[in-house]
Order: C-alpha cells, then sequence, then structure tokens
C-alpha cells in the first residue's frame, strides 16, 4: 500500500476525543465504506492533499459547492478582496443586491430570495414559509431524498399508506413527524392518494427534482409534471429541493432542465462557492410573507454576510460564462460512458445515472426508481471499489449513496487515470 495515513491516523485518534464520531459531519467518518477518514490540509483544481502528503484526485467537491474546483484563484481573490472591508455588518450590504438579482435571473421560479448559513435553513424556512401561506400542517416527503436534518424531515414512512410517520431519530418527537408523510420516489399513485385522503391538509410537497441523496436516481417522465397538477388541484405549494442540483445540473436547476417549475425553491452548496450560504426563494406573492415583509419568522445573525456573498458572486459570474455547462457535461460523459463499457466488458452490472457534473453508480442491472431498489444494488462493490480507488489516489465520495461531484478542473487525462483503475477493479472482483 502506498498511501500513508499516520498523520491522519493521529489526527482522528485526537479529533474522536474532541468531537462525536472525530467529525463535525457524520459522512466524513467514512463509517459506511470503512478506513479512517483522511484531514486534508489543502486543495487545488480536481485535486486534495492530506496531512501524511497524499495527493488524491477528488471526486466529492467537498459534496457539491466546487463545481469550478478547488481553490479556484478567482474566487479566492473576490473572498480576499472581500475580507479587506470586514466579515460581517449584520446590515444590509450591496453584495446581497447582486447575488440575488444572479439568483433571480438563473432560476425559473425565484422572484424574490433570502439568503440563509445553509441548506438545512433552507428548507427548514421553505417548509415554514409553505405551511404559513396555505395555513396548513402536512408535507409530503419522499423516502431517500435529503432535505438537511431539521426534526421534521427525519421521519421515516409509517406500517402503512399514509399513515403518521416514525421519527428516524432519537430526540425528535413523535408530535412533529406526524404531520410528516413520507412515500416512494416516483410513486405518484401513493401521492394521489394521500391528497384524496386529506384535500385540504397537505401544506406541501418537497422533493429533490433529480435525487442525488441515495445516489444519482432520475425522476420517471411525467413524475414531476404530475407533482406540479396535483399541487395546483389541491392548493399545496410545490418545494424543489435544488440544494444539490442548482447551479448543479444547468444554470437554472433541475427546474430548468426539466422544465416543471415549482412554487418554492432551496438552493446551498455551489450558490456559496464553497462558503456557508443556502437560499430559498419563489413567487413574490408566497415571499412577501416572510418577516419583516409578511408575518412568518425567520432570521439570522450571519446570514447574507458579504465573504459568504462574496463566494457565491464570483462563483455564479463564471458559471454565467457562455458553453460552461456544455463543455463540463460533455467531459463528464466520457467518464460515464467509460465506465458503463469497461463494466460491460467485464460484466459487471453497472447502470450509470449522470446528470450534468453529477454522477452515480449503482451496481444492478435492475431498473433504479426509489430507495428500495437502492438498498437492493451490490453496495459492496461500490464499498470495495472506494477503498481500492483510495489506495490508486482517487478519492470517491464515502458513502455509496453521494453523487460524484465533477469539476471543470477535472480533464480528460484525470477521467483516464480513473478509467484505467475502474478496468483494474473490475478484473479484480
Ligand atoms: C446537502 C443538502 C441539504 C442540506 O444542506 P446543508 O448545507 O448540509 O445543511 C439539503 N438538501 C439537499 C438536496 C442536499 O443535497
Amino acid at each position: 500500500m502506498k498511501i500513508k495515513k499516520q498523520q491522519s491516523e493521529q489526527l482522528y485518534e485526537i479529533a474522536k476525543k474532541l468531537m462525536p464520531g472525530g467529525v463535525n459531519s457524520p459522512v466524513r467518518s467514512f463509517k459506511s465504506v470503512g478506513g479512517i477518514p483522511h484531514f486534508i490540509k489543502k486543495g487545488n483544481g480536481p485535486f486534495i492533499y492530506d496531512e501524511d502528503g497524499n495527493e488524491f484526485l477528488d471526486f466529492t467537491g467537498s459534496w457539491g459547492p466546487l463545481i469550478l474546483g478547488h481553490s479556484n484563484p478567482k474566487i479566492i481573490s473576490a473572498i480576499k478582496e472581500a475580507l479587506d472591508d470586514g466579515t460581517t455588518f449584520g446590515a444590509p450590504t450591496k453584495k446581497e443586491n447582486i447575488l440575488a438579482q444572479l439568483v433571480i435571473d438563473a432560476v425559473p421560479s425565484i422572484e424574490k430570495v433570502r439568503f440563509v448559513n445553509s441548506g438545512t435553513e433552507a428548507t427548514m424556512s421553505a417548509v415554514r414559509l409553505a405551511r404559513g401561506y396555505t395555513n396548513r400542517d402536512i408535507i409530503i416527503k419522499f423516502e431517500g431524498c435529503y432535505h438537511g436534518h431539521a426534526d421534521f424531515f427525519l421521519s421515516k414512512a409509517g406500517s402503512g399508506l399514509a399513515t403518521l410517520g416514525q421519527p428516524s431519530s432519537p430526540g425528535i418527537p413523535k408530535a412533529v413527524v406526524e404531520s410528516t408523510i413520507t412515500v416512494n420516489f416516483n410513486d405518484i399513485n401513493a401521492v394521489e392518494k394521500i391528497f384524496e385522503n386529506n384535500p385540504n391538509k397537505i401544506a406541501a410537497v418537497i422533493l429533490e427534482p433529480i435525487c442525488g441523496n441515495m445516489g444519482v436516481v432520475k425522476p420517471k417522465s411525467d413524475f414531476l409534471k404530475d407533482l406540479r397538477k396535483l399541487c395546483n388541484r389541491y392548493g399545496s405549494i410545490l418545494i424543489f429541493d435544488e440544494v444539490m442540483t442548482g447551479f448543479r445540473v444547468s444554470y437554472g436547476g433541475a427546474q430548468e432542465l426539466l422544465n416543471v417549475i415549482p412554487d418554492l425553491t432551496t438552493l446551498g452548496k455551489i450558490i456559496g462557492g464553497g462558503l456557508p450560504v443556502g437560499a430559498y426563494g419563489g413567487k413574490k406573492e408566497i415571499m412577501s410573507k416572510i418577516a419583516p415583509e409578511g408575518s412568518i419568522y425567520q432570521a439570522g445573525t450571519l446570514s447574507g454576510n458579504p465573504i459568504a456573498m462574496a463566494g457565491g458572486i464570483s462563483t455564479l459570474m463564471e458559471l454565467k460564462s457562455k458553453g460552461f455547462y456544455d463543455s463540463l457535461e460533455k467531459s463528464v460523459k466520457y467518464l460515464s460512458n467509460g465506465f458503463r463499457e469497461i463494466a460491460k466488458e467485464h460484466k459487471i452490472p453497472l447502470i450509470v445515472n449522470q446528470y450534468g457534473s453529477m454522477v452515480g453508480l449503482f451496481f444492478t442491472n435492475l431498473e433504479v426508481n426509489n430507495f428500495e431498489d437502492v438498498l437492493n444494488t451490490k453496495i459492496d462493490i461500490y464499498n470495495s471499489m472506494h477503498g481500492y480507488f483510495l489506495n490508486n489516489n482517487i478519492y470517491l465520495p464515502p458513502s455509496a449513496y453521494e453523487a460524484f461531484f465533477i469539476s471543470n478542473s477535472h480533464k480528460i487525462n484525470h477521467f483516464d487515470k480513473v478509467l484505467k483503475i475502474f478496468k483494474e477493479f473490475c478484473k479484480s472482483i
């Protein structure tokens, strides 16, 4: 084994004494793939470097934000420039207007926007807004979609269709998840039944329009359009959680790509360019209900702070340049087609789901339409692939349920290396 681990091992031992599991977000711990997390010292373009001096070709991009690669010079200099004027004022700044205008121009459903500090805050606030606006309590969500860690999202399906939800984590009052109904992704009939049984009670339907938190799962052809129709018919708010897909699958997100317009949209990850930013936005009529314009309360001491705004503005300015998404997708297709061909050659069952620069691998021959299907894929193959790649200086997401996030700093020669290692891996199993 050529990968050195001594420093990371020592740091991990210390970290575990200081922080739960040694990490500040669970999936970083490598618990699902085995091994120990590498402690990262710096990043540059498509590469990250750990404390032992190992170089890895990175396919996590900090779980989505870094579509322009690590330490992109334009973003770093925009952030440095903003820093010279101070870090936060708790008063409005011009930069908030600039990023708001960029987001409104980009995302079809957004006429007004509110910035927050994370994706979790964005989805949590969007649901409060939907509930306040409709004066209803129940939300419908889908198994396998992730919307952050607010109480009412940490709920799993009850024993029967449209029954009360069950908490999926200790610490969550039953009463809170009783107004969350969880349905299988892509199951429009189940959603329709719930609406029929609760005609005036559903505040919102929230989903990832392209699901990237159970691997990459595509919506069936009319699924989003049918959800749109049901929400219209029953006066419910359709929320697209585009924290991952926003500015990732296209400049206007999944809603632009798939041409279905929700009432509210949540954003995060890329809009902060690597700094903590989230946002929610939508129709003026709905957004005007948020305080101080309206009575639905939501606030944030550091929300819209100038450093985070500078990260977002400089990122979006780059993404706006002509042909950015086409050329990125073209290069990503080279990788995803390569995976498919090599797997086929070696008779390894593999489905590669790719949207823009988001790629998900499922080791199976069967269609993957929902979380149950994902559980039936061969996750153990992904886990051994993760270890095999890590030993060859390629850093894949340390979980079979996560997408690969590719940046414009990943080039064909990097993909050739990945495909060469993939071929060796296929031979080895
Ligand atoms: C990452 C993610 C979130 C949560 O965002 P955080 O910034 O981690 O709180 C919410 N929804 C989706 C779709 C995500 O991918």
